[in-house]
């Protein structure tokens, strides 16, 4: 018989652990004043605490998530779908999981200008309190503070990564540019034991939110901007931040060993670049090279979770095309490896975007197949 050495790594990851199903949310942003002026109606005719209903010319079609979340222009409307509303259902059990030492990742995809920055990044605020308009990745660390000052018999300490993958390739958005000039791309490299990982990626300690807050903005202004047809100021590179959260016992019963040993997780926030089809944002030159190796991450992507959710239909792992682009490779684990996962599908409502619609929402409802292997990290 076949022993656990026999396996390949994909296999193993396949036996062992919990099964963790994807969870994936859609989110509809509000008609913008320019949609609203062209009186250009929405394609969006039904949405619910699960479902979504789109109408296109003659017919209909409704999809189902595990959390649907509609904004409205006209704040008041009781199904308003605030930022802290989307960090309630889609992050805080991420959260949760995250203290429980297992490691998670969520990641926005949408077309440019749906609402991936809005929803992962927000507004940015300053001060010790989170602004109501405070998007995912602040809110993450926010309540990882808060719930660490909470506990005194646990040392918490949280450490922080941002990159970004243009072209494929890898530049530290926290890196400190000592030689003044333009800095190297960084490389990708497999750890036998922890997987692939950015070499020499800066990573920096963070003890509170107002500190957090201070390089999220030094990481922010350093984002690779363009102009496209599109979007005037559309990002074209895809981001994560990671966040590697280490708990420790300080109750220890004799000398200064730790009871228990630490729990260690890592989690991994990641807004993409938009999903649109490069036809639709007159590239050309540097745009178009942008464009291909943009949609070379983006076409991986859609190629990685097709075959996952297939290998979910058929009960067997066949070959994952992770290697095939950096943002793959580096996020292995988070896609049907040991990481509970969560998608966030943006869209927008109006009827001009339907094309795009329909491809963000297949796609999120394909990624629901998804099923990972989860276990708890321990030192
Ligand atoms: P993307 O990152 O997908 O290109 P953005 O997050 O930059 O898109 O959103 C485009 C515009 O729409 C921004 O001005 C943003 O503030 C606004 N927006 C997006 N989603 C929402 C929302 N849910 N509520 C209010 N405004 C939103
Ligand atoms: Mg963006």
């Amino acid at each position: 018989p076949r022993t656990r050495q026999d396996l390949g790594a994909d296999e193993q990851t396949m036996c062992e652990g919990e099964q963790s199903n994807l969870t994936v949310g859609v989110r509809v942003r509000p008609l913008n004043f320019k949609e609203l002026n062209d009186q250009r109606i929405t394609a969006i005719v039904e949405a619910n605490g699960q479902n979504i209903t789109v109408e296109c010319e003659s017919s209909r079609h409704t999809f189902m998530y595990d959390h649907c979340f509609v904004s409205y222009a006209d704040s008041c409307t009781p199904q308003h779908a605030t930022q802290e509303v989307v960090f309630k259902n889609m992050v805080l059990p991420l959260v949760e999981n995250a203290f429980e030492g297992y490691n998670a990742c969520l990641f926005a995809y949408g077309q440019t200008g749906s609402g991936k920055s809005y929803s992962m990044m927000g507004t940015e605020t300053c001060g010790s309190e989170l602004g109501s308009e405070a998007g995912i990745i602040p809110r993450f660390c926010h309540e990882i503070f808060c719930r660490s000052m909470r506990n005194s018999k646990v040392v918490t300490t949280v450490e922080i990564s941002y990159f970004e993958i243009y072209n494929e390739k890898i530049h530290d958005l926290l890196g400190v540019n000592t030689s003044g000039g333009k800095r190297a791309p960084l490389k990708v490299r497999e750890h036998p034991v922890f997987g692939p990982y950015v070499v020499d990626l800066s990573q920096h300690g963070v003890n509170s939110y107002e500190d957090l807050q201070g390089w999220l903005k030094v990481g922010n202004s350093q984002r690779a901007t363009a102009a496209t047809g599109m979007n005037e100021k559309s990002s074209r590179s895809h981001s994560i931040f990671s966040v590697i959260l280490t708990q420790t016992q300080v109750d220890v019963p004799s000398g200064n060993q730790p009871a228990e040993p630490s729990r260690r997780s890592k989690i991994n926030l990641v807004d993409l670049a938009g999903s649109e089809r490069l036809s639709q944002t007159c590239a050309s030159g540097d745009r178009l090279r942008e464009g291909v190796s943009i949609n070379k991450s983006l076409l991986t992507l859609g190629k990685v979770i097709a075959s996952l959710a297939e290998s979910t239909n058929n009960r067997k792992r066949g070959f994952v095309p992770y290697r095939e682009s950096v943002l793959t490779w580096l996020l292995r684990e988070s896609l049907g490896g040991n990481s509970r996962t969560a998608m966030l599908g943006t869209v927008s409502p109006a009827s001009v975007h339907l094309e795009e619609t329909l491809a963000t929402l297949r796609y999120a409802c394909q990624a629901r197949a998804i099923v990972n292997r989860v276990r708890v990290n321990e030192d």
